[in-house]
């Protein structure tokens, strides 16, 4: 059966998209840490584990989350965007990019951040702007 975010990137699930090519997606976190927390997943690979990845989805999958994280660091003001990769919740691999302003901005523990849709709407189109740029 196919991931929650196998489904979000088939566009069965609605999501925020902030990026894509043919074998990656990025999309804000529903339950953001700071504005832009962003989600990078591949497309065609569902496993659970980043570092049971065959070696080209790895590292293409770094690769399409750095020109990500290049362009969420240019839409949302911040001093560093922090990377983190958990997958304590969806059985599917994914990288969190979180845009910081202290290294307490990367605790998952803390409570997230309540967004309405419009914030959602007008977060993500500044990350795909800057995105489109590069
Ligand atoms: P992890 O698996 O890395 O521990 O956490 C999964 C992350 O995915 C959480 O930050 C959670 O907010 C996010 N998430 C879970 N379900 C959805 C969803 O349906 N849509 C979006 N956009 N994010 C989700």
């Amino acid at each position: 059966m196919a991931t929650i975010f196998t489904k979000i990137a088939n566009g069965e699930i609605p999501s925020y998209k902030v990026a894509e090519n043919d074998e990656f997606y990025a999309f804000l976190d529903i339950n953001p840490l700071t504005k832009g927390h962003t989600l990078v997943i591949p497309k065609h690979v569902e496993d659970d584990y980043i570092f049971h990845l065959d070696e080209e989805t790895y590292m293409g999958l770094c690769a399409f989350a750095r020109k990500v994280a290049q362009a969420v660091g240019k839409a949302i003001p911040c001093k560093r965007v922090g990377v983190a990769v958990l997958g304590m919740e969806v059985p599917h691999t994914h990288i969190h990019l979180v845009p910081l302003q202290t290294e307490g901005d990367l605790d998952f523990r803390k409570p997230k951040l309540e967004l309405s849709q419009e914030e959602f709407v007008a977060i993500a189109a500044s990350i795909r702007a800057a995105f489109e740029q590069n």
